[in-house]
C-alpha cells in the first residue's frame, strides 16, 4: 500500500451530514473521499479504489442501489448502507443486492466508526482466510472440517441444521446476512413465513446455546425483519 491509512469513499447529498462523517472518519485515521451524486461516486470510485464505501440510498441523480450494484460487478470491496428508518424494505433489498451492514439515520459516531471498523476487517478476515478451516472470534470457533462449534473451550452440541447457520454466518461474519441469504445457503429453498419461522426457532436454540441474554453484546446480532449478523470484531488480534 503506498499509503497506509484505509481509503473510504462517503457517498451522500446531504452536505452537513457528509461534512459531519467525513470528520468523524478521519479523526479515527481514515482517509476520506467525499461525492455527493451516483455518478461522481463511481468515477471516484474507479479512481481510489477504496477499502470501503459509506452509502447513502436517498441519492439525486439515481437510487444507491444502482451504485451498490455497480460495485458488486467487479468487486467485493465492503459496503455500508446509510437510510431512513422508515426504508425498512430498501435496506433488506440493499442487504441482498450486496451491502454489507447498514447503519439507520439518525446514527452516533461511535455506532458507525464500530462498523466500519468491523466491516474493514471482516473483510480482511475474509480474504487471509480463504481455505481457512476454522473461524475464531472471542471465545467462540467454528471448526469447518469437524463441523464443530467451540465455546470457552467446550464443545456445543449444536443439530445440522444449527450447525449449518452457525458456520454460514461465520463465513460471513460482520456481514448482515437476510433472512432470504441464509435459507437460500441453508435449505435451498426461496424463503417464505414457514422457512423464516423455522430460521428464527433454530436462531433461538443456537442463540440459547451459545449463552446469549437478551441485551447482552452476544456472537450473532439479530436485526429484526432483516436478518443475522456475526459478530466480526477480534478482541485480540
Ligand atoms: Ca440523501
Amino acid at each position: 500500500m503506498s499509503n497506509n491509512k484505509f481509503k473510504i469513499l462517503l457517498l451522500e447529498d446531504e452536505g452537513n451530514i457528509r461534512k459531519l462523517v467525513a470528520t468523524m472518519l478521519e479523526a479515527s485515521g481514515y482517509q476520506v473521499i467525499e461525492a455527493a451524486t451516483c455518478e461522481q461516486g463511481k468515477t471516484l470510485y474507479q479512481s481510489y479504489m477504496p477499502d470501503l464505501v459509506i452509502l447513502d440510498l436517498g441519492l439525486p441523480d439515481k437510487d444507491g442501489k444502482h451504485f451498490l450494484q455497480f460495485v458488486r460487478e467487479s468487486a467485493a470491496t465492503p459496503i455500508i448502507v446509510l437510510s431512513a428508518r422508515s426504508e425498512e424494505r430498501d435496506k433488506v433489498e440493499a442487504l441482498d443486492l450486496g451491502a454489507n451492514d447498514y447503519v439507520t439515520k439518525p446514527f452516533g459516531s461511535a455506532e458507525l466508526l464500530a462498523r466500519v471498523r468491523s466491516a474493514i476487517r471482516s473483510s480482511h478476515i475474509r480474504q487471509s482466510d480463504t481455505g481457512k478451516k476454522t473461524f475464531k472470534v472471542q471465545d467462540l470457533v467454528v471448526d469447518f472440517e469437524a463441523r464443530q462449534v467451540v465455546l470457552k473451550n467446550q464443545e456445543i452440541k449444536l443439530t445440522q441444521t444449527e450447525y449449518n447457520i452457525v458456520a454460514f454466518l461465520a463465513q460471513h461474519c460482520g456481514k448482515m446476512m437476510t433472512y432470504s441469504a441464509i435459507i437460500k445457503a441453508v435449505w435451498g429453498e426461496p424463503p417464505g413465513e414457514a422457512t423464516i419461522k423455522k430460521l428464527q426457532v433454530n436462531m433461538a436454540n443456537i442463540r440459547k446455546k451459545l449463552g446469549s441474554r437478551p441485551g447482552v453484546s452476544s456472537y450473532i446480532m439479530n436485526e429484526l425483519g432483516v436478518g443475522y449478523r456475526m459478530n466480526g470484531e477480534r478482541d485480540h488480534d
